[in-house]
């Protein structure tokens, strides 16, 4: 063979395709991804998927109720972080995935193929046909309804009810439904924004009887005292089924006033998840091995909220969300590579600070709580209190120091 016969054949050689890995959903599990494929744009073509250019860091939204920070600060730039990675970033919602033929369907009818799809979409809260046809239209007669995330729609809903409670002040009853950790740092948050006005009612509505029923019973009483000392008026049993004007109407049929509804319920798998043949756990959440990769289609990546870890299962929380982040991009890189993805076992517990309204923050971790109220025992209410702002000022260098992490140059 002579070197014009090698180069002739290495001319014609086929060039491998980049590989295609499309991220669908810019959630807490994905942003190490998009950062790690800058290193990955010679072998691969990555798509991120989004219908919101920006996401949010969830353990600040809290403070931006409060108006310890503005919406801005809680916000990550997801577009672009893309950009600066190199990954092509399509303003939409995927509403199909067909793992067979590896395609996504989006919103305005586009199909995207894929090699590799990792799926972080989150969840959506709890609620009755009835209560999700008012949380879309965002209003039952005069009152605003609006779920917690997402959270541009949180806060376009609120600023809209703060503007027009400023112009027309007068008595208003704020809810919050769903008396889980979120919920209630919430109504906290809620009732430390409206401090000032003496005509202003929070009430936090739990379906159950006491607060975090799931924790020892110490962590509930000091959060019950927590929402005492600042003004939260628990409204207990009160599971939230339908809406009326001006009203919640409760499935014992209790109906609570309302100017305001803020629906903390917890998580819910995206629907749209059910047609499209991945297994699904019972909740309907993607069933995922302990490689984070689909137990039905190896193509497949799922991480956060959207995904149930089957033998890790584990509370739906930001936190874990963002411990998947690393093993998830290794991962996807082994399965872009043909390598075996690894097993990744997630903590067992993890430490939550929960804000309390103002300044101020209360530890839980193992079923052990701790500043504030929770400490006011053992270290008298002044050395408490002093532990309560310290823990916020713990969270606040941890939460700001996140969002600054995706957020650089
Ligand atoms: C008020 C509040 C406070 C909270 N505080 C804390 C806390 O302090 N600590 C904690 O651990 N947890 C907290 N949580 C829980 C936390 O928000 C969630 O567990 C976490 O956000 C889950 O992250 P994720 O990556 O699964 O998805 P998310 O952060 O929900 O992100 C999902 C992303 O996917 C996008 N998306 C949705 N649907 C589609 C689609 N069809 N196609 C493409 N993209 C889509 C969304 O636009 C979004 O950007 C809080 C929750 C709330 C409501």
């Amino acid at each position: 063979m002579t070197v014009d016969d090698r180069l002739s054949q290495a001319d014609v050689a086929p060039i491998a395709p980049r590989r295609h890995l499309v991220l669908l959903g810019g959630g807490h599990s994905h942003l190490p991804v998009i950062a790690a494929a800058r290193d990955w744009q010679d072998t691969v073509e990555v798509t991120l998927v989004s219908p919101d250019a920006l996401t949010a860091y969830s353990g600040m939204v809290p403070g931006v109720i409060a108006g310890h920070y503005r919406a801005r600060e809680c916000l990550i730039d997801i577009e672009r972080l893309a950009g600066r990675a190199g990954v092509r970033f399509i303003r939409a919602a995927a509403v199909g995935l067909d793992p067979v033929l590896r395609t996504i369907r989006l919103g305005d009818g586009t199909v995207l193929s894929y090699d590799i799809v990792s799926i972080d979409i989150g969840a959506t809260p709890h609620a009755t046909p009835a209560l999700a046809e008012a949380i879309e239209s965002g209003h039952c007669g005069d009152m605003t309804i609006a779920p917690c995330k997402p959270f541009p729609m949180l806060m376009d809903r609120l600023d809209r009810f703060f503007v027009d409670h400023g112009a027309r002040p007068r008595p208003v009853d704020l809810c919050v439904v769903g008396a889980g950790l979120a919920g209630i740092e919430v109504a906290l948050a809620l009732a430390f924004r409206m401090r000032a006005h003496a005509d202003a009612r929070v009430r936090l509505l739990s379906g159950d009887a006491r607060l975090i029923s799931t924790a020892p019973r110490r962590v509930g009483a000091a959060l019950e005292q927590a929402c005492a000392d600042h003004g939260v008026d628990l409204v207990r049993g009160a599971r939230i089924e339908s809406a009326e004007p001006g009203a919640l109407v409760a499935a014992d049929g209790r109906r609570i006033r309302a100017d305001l509804a803020l629906l903390a319920t917890g998580a819910r798998a995206p629907a749209w998840l059910e047609g499209s043949g991945l297994a699904l756990d019972p909740q309907g959440f993607i069933a995922v091995a302990s490689t984070l990769a689909s137990v039905s289609h190896a193509s497949v990546f799922a991480a956060g909220d959207c995904a149930a870890v089957l033998h890790h299962p584990r509370p739906r929380a930001g936190v874990y969300a963002v411990r998947q982040g690393p093993p998830l991009a290794a991962n996807l890189w082994r399965a872009l590579a043909g390598e075996a993805p690894a097993a990744f076992k997630p903590q067992r517990e993890a430490l939550a600070l929960a804000a309390l309204g103002p300044r101020a923050a209360v530890a839980i971790r193992n079923g052990l709580i701790m500043g504030g109220p929770a400490s006011r025992g053992a270290l008298g209410r002044v050395l408490s209190d002093a532990l309560a702002r310290g823990l916020w000022q713990w969270k606040d260098r941890i939460d700001r120091a996140f969002v600054e992490r995706f957020s650089g140059p």
